[in-house]
């Protein structure tokens, strides 16, 4: 795989059931990311993390209810975010560039080719383009027009878009269970899934933290994109963001879709 897509969700940036940064875990994925860089490969990286980033700065304890106020947390923790990931590549000698994306990029042709050719001079650049949804112009209406919906599926679209290798998801949890393993002690897990059936939408669960977003079925849905586009993914654990190595040299960690 030479052009890589990570996503992170915020379960793996911040501490459990906390706003707070896990400081670690965004240094390492640095570290994995840069040297990734250094032996000749494309990254891209879509990250999670605003909001929880941005109530632990404005000192929250609960994610805001109205829209307006997820927003105005979203950037001030977004803001926050880069700065972090700015300084952590940096040590490494790389630079990063922020992408904040809406629905304009799947529903108009142009702003798909301008985003297209953003990502192909970034990377030719040598730039680690860092992706999020642009909460403050996405609006979760009804209707659904201007927003991804979560970043799961961002990454995906975004995968498809610059026709990456791999799209490798990084959770809280090994990969995809039978089961939600949280409630579900007996769950397995699934080491490939070639298609996203009426049965495997069947064992995905909701988000398992108070932080994380989408749970398991926008990972699926995700997975679906990618299957359709005949592209592959790694659903894993972020834990220790060298896991990436790992799926990388084809050992069998968490799971396949392809
Ligand atoms: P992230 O912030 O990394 O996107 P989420 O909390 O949104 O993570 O989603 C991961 C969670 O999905 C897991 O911690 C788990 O509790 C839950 N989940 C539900 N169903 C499943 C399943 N079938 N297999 C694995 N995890 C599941």
């Amino acid at each position: 795989a030479k052009r890589i897509v990570i996503k992170i969700g915020t379960s793996s940036l911040l501490y459990p059931n906390t706003s707070r940064l896990n400081l670690r875990a965004i240094e390492r994925l640095a570290f994995v990311l840069s040297d990734l860089k250094n032996q000749g490969k494309e990254v891209v990286l879509v990250s999670s993390g605003a909001i929880g980033v941005g109530m632990g700065r404005l000192g929250l304890n609960r994610r805001p209810e109205t829209i307006p106020a997820q927003q105005a947390v979203a950037s001030v923790g977004q803001g926050e975010l880069l700065g972090i990931y700015e300084r952590e590549f940096q040590h490494y000698g790389k630079s990063v560039a922020q992408m904040l994306l809406t629905r304009d990029v799947l529903v108009y042709p142009q702003s798909k080719k301008n985003v297209f050719n953003a990502f192909q001079e970034l990377l030719q650049m040598n730039v680690i383009p860092i992706v999020n949804e642009n909460d403050t112009v996405s609006v979760d209406e009804l209707d659904h027009k201007t927003k991804f919906g979560d970043n799961d599926q961002l990454s995906a679209i975004v995968a498809n878009l610059i026709d990456a290798d791999l799209l490798i998801m990084l959770s809280d949890i090994d990969g995809f269970y039978s089961g939600n393993p949280m409630s579900n002690p007996s769950a397995e897990l699934y080491h490939t899934v070639t298609s996203i059936d009426a049965s495997i939408i069947q064992a995905a669960g909701g988000r398992g933290t108070k932080f994380g977003t989408g749970g398991m079925v926008t990972k699926l849905k995700a997975a679906k994109r990618i299957l359709k586009n005949h592209q592959q993914m790694v659903l894993a654990n972020g834990k220790n963001p060298r896991i990436i190595y790992n799926i990388l040299a084809g050992e069998p960690v968490g799971t396949l879709f392809a």
